[in-house]
């Protein structure tokens, strides 16, 4: 390794992120930094078996339960611990309720801290520099680009995530929902929803539910 670029190891990897991911792991089991066995299941785990459903079951479990809303907006860390949404890279939890007058967005402007065991990996774009450096900077063109266009009335609210605490926005639910269960619920909630890049559209009920 080149010397002069010690502190960031990342410079010398290639763009494409599979390679980057595959460089960035052989350097480090070469160094003997970590054990491919324990790599494999962390991957798999957050990948795999979380992804974003952790959270989108929390949400709608929070949409059917205003005690468990309040809970969660007090404080989520006991219910995470008691529903096993917890661990690695989700120590510290806050979540944040959209609402009519306020709108919820999560960066991280220092790196890509993200709530893993709620959401799993984070998207690309999440770690991007853009998102980085704009989401502050300019919210509502941010939104706007992901398709979420919000009144002037309606406050954007953007969360700064670090390694001490995380984020999950409670997105509002949507219209024609009314009656679901929470499995029926949790389908509809989206990962960008949950970070705050988008916003649910309203439902037209059961009855065009035609997938099996
Ligand atoms: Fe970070």
């Amino acid at each position: 390794m080149p010397h002069d670029h010690h502190d960031h190891p990342h410079t010398d990897l290639p763009s494409e992120p599979s390679l980057r991911v595959k460089a960035l792991e052989s350097l480090l089991l070469q160094k003997q930094l970590i054990n491919r066995d324990a790599l494999d299941e962390i991957i798999d785990t957050y990948q795999n078996k979380i992804g974003p459903q952790n959270g989108a079951k929390l949400v709608a479990m929070a949409w059917t339960d205003q005690s468990l809303k309040q809970a969660l907006l007090d404080d989520p860390m006991p219910v995470l611990q008691q529903l096993g949404f917890y661990g690695r890279q989700g120590e510290h939890m806050k979540i944040v309720e959209n609402t009519d007058d306020l709108h919820n967005l999560v960066v991280c402007t220092l790196c890509s801290c993200y709530p893993w065991p709620l959401l799993g990996i984070p998207p690309s774009w999440y770690k991007s520099d853009a998102y980085r450096a704009r989401a502050v900077r300019e919210p509502r063109k941010v939104l706007s680009e992901f398709g979420v266009d919000l009144p002037q009335a309606t406050k954007v609210r953007v969360w700064d995530s670090t390694a001490e605490i995380r984020y999950l926005v409670l997105p509002q639910r949507p219209a024609g929902t009314e009656g679901w269960d929470i499995p029926q619920l949790q389908k509809i909630v989206t990962r960008n929803a949950m970070i705050g890049t988008e916003i649910l559209p309203p439902q037209n009920g059961t009855l065009e539910s035609g997938e099996a």
